[in-house]
């Protein structure tokens, strides 16, 4: 039998708790039951591990990193330059709101409605008929049109990484890590009360080695950890990458006596398996000085490193979004000629025509000016 490791309560099958030691809401599925109790677990989830979710959503949602739930989490607070409103659903933009505005024509009151879903547009509906008890609900939903449109506009958003919140949950992972890895608690324990939020140490930093520690594989996102032990150096520390873009180096002890460690764990968020790599981290001094800042090549490296991952991502989505075009096409196509019983070059023809108009308006979005509609 274990003991949760943060309070010392012995593990039993009513309390203990599934730990990822990867964030699931990142894509993590390492997990451990033998690590904490399910206060701790909590605890954890709630504030820091919550943090760290949070500052990694863009990249969690815009990936569709596969969680435990099967659920989709929607960010929140992305802006147009002048100021609309969205969230981003995964692949897809939608109105922050549902919209509603009054104009008054010649005498005769029209009310512009553009609502999300169908319950969110039945509910508007259901409201304005207090005020008008004439309104005939299913008139109205029938003068309702649903329209699919590209966003042609850049949406921002602010991100912001690290902070003492998210370090813990990222030291966190490396003491999980440790303890799983090593089987033992000692080495690490001095850690505790600073994952307890009870103590300030500066053991971790943004860290970005100035040569590549791995082979990338084209097209292949990974979330990274090494863990490196050494008895005569007395050094224990553990490097971690998520989405093969943000790395930190954490310096779990400088008086380790344990045995050697080096035990590397990689995951693919996009094929959503584990995969071998060699790790080589030769640790220079400097990197043991904690308090350095983040210099100007850490900027570069990430700037690097997001915009690779950025256009694999964009890549899939385009594939993906080109052979939706296609099947929309054929299925529009093909309902049309539904009653033919022969194959004419007219269809053909039909379909070319249908498909090129569908890929122009895909591959052109955001390359030219329209008038937004407020209407949806
Ligand atoms: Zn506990």
């Amino acid at each position: 039998m274990t003991n949760c490791y943060i309070c010392d309560t012995p593990l039993t099958l009513e309390n203990s708790s599934k730990e990822h030691i990867l964030l699931n809401s990142i894509g993590g599925h390492l997990k451990s039951k033998d690590l904490l109790c399910n206060i701790c677990n909590s605890k954890f989830g709630h504030e820091a591990d919550t943090e760290l979710a949070n500052q990694l959503l863009f990249l969690s949602s815009y990936l569709n990193v596969k969680r435990d739930s099967g659920k989709n989490q929607i960010i929140k607070g992305a802006k147009t330059e002048d100021g609309r409103e969205y969230h981003i659903d995964g692949d897809r933009p939608i109105h922050s709101k549902p919209n509603f505005k009054k104009k008054v024509e010649g005498g005769e009151t029209k009310y512009l409605i553009s609502a999300r879903t169908e319950k969110e547009l039945l509910n508007i509906l259901k409201g304005l008929r207090k005020k008008h008890p004439e309104l005939d609900l299913e008139v109205a939903k029938q003068k309702f049109q649903w329209k699919e449109e590209y966003l042609n506009e850049h949406l921002s958003n602010e991100i912001t990484i690290g902070g003492d919140l998210a370090f813990i949950s990222i030291v966190k992972t490396a003491v999980d890590y440790y303890i799983l890895t090593a089987n033992e608690k000692e080495q690490v324990k001095h850690l505790f009360e600073y994952l307890k939020g009870n103590e300030k140490l500066n053991i971790i930093k943004h860290y970005y080695p100035t040569k590549p520690i791995y082979k990338k594989d084209t097209n292949e996102i990974v979330h990274l950890i090494h863990l490196r032990g050494n008895k005569y150096s007395k050094l224990l520390f553990c490097f971690i990458e998520f989405f093969s873009s943000y790395s930190f180096l954490i310096i779990l002890s400088d008086k380790y006596e344990g045995k050697n460690i080096s035990s590397t764990y990689c995951y693919d968020v996009l094929k959503s398996q584990v995969v071998e790599k060699q790790v080589k981290l030769k640790l220079e001094k400097e990197a043991i000085n904690i308090t350095s800042k983040i210099c100007q090549n850490d900027f570069t490296t990430i700037t690097n490193k997001l915009s690779r991952v950025l256009d694999i991502a964009n890549k899939i989505k385009s594939d993906k979004e080109i052979s939706n075009i296609i099947q929309k096409t054929i299925n529009k196509v093909f309902y049309q000629y539904k009653n033919e019983t022969k194959f004419t070059e007219q269809m053909i023809h039909e379909l070319s025509k249908e498909i090129s108009l569908a890929y122009v308006k895909f591959a052109f979005r955001g390359k030219r000016k329209t008038q937004t509609l407020d209407e949806w």
